[in-house]
């Protein structure tokens, strides 16, 4: 007998002093980019140290929030409890110039389309993880 899926946890989230930021941000609702203070580059995900110029020193962005998908998969199997099958999962580009990885939700994965509008959405998983989502966005003028 099988049960329907449904959203429990997530598996174990790996937050360091180099990424808490990143985790505080997105349980108020805001994504935060990491930028490095010696030459500007943005990186995502946070690292303790710039790619570009080797530099320690870093503040942040708040992001838009708004993207494009630049490439996703959709996941039928191994299903995890944690996720709803099939789970489509998107690479998408952000409007700051960077790319960020999460799962889509409010599109039916066999609708979706590269270059389209997403946004980034927020939610919060049964032990109170909150983690960024893709869902479409209606494009605005
Ligand atoms: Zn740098």
């Amino acid at each position: 007998m099988s049960e329907p899926a449904r959203r429990t946890s997530v598996p174990p989230l790996i937050v360091t002093q180099d990424n808490s930021f990143w985790f505080d941000g997105v349980r108020e609702g805001r994504l935060l980019i990491q930028r490095c203070t010696g030459c500007g580059t943005l990186r995502q995900p946070p690292g303790p140290a710039c790619p570009s110029c080797r530099s320690f020193g870093w503040d942040t962005l708040e992001s838009s929030r708004r993207a494009t998908l630049h490439s996703y998969t959709v996941v039928h199997r191994p299903q995890d409890s944690a996720f709803t099958y099939p789970l489509a999962i998107g690479l998408a580009d952000l409007e700051e110039g960077i790319r960020l990885v999460a799962d889509i939700t409010g599109v039916d994965p066999a609708d979706l389309v590269i270059g389209m509008p997403l946004e980034v959405a927020f939610t919060e998983h049964a032990h109170g993880e909150v983690l960024p989502q893709l869902r479409p966005r209606e494009e605005s003028a």
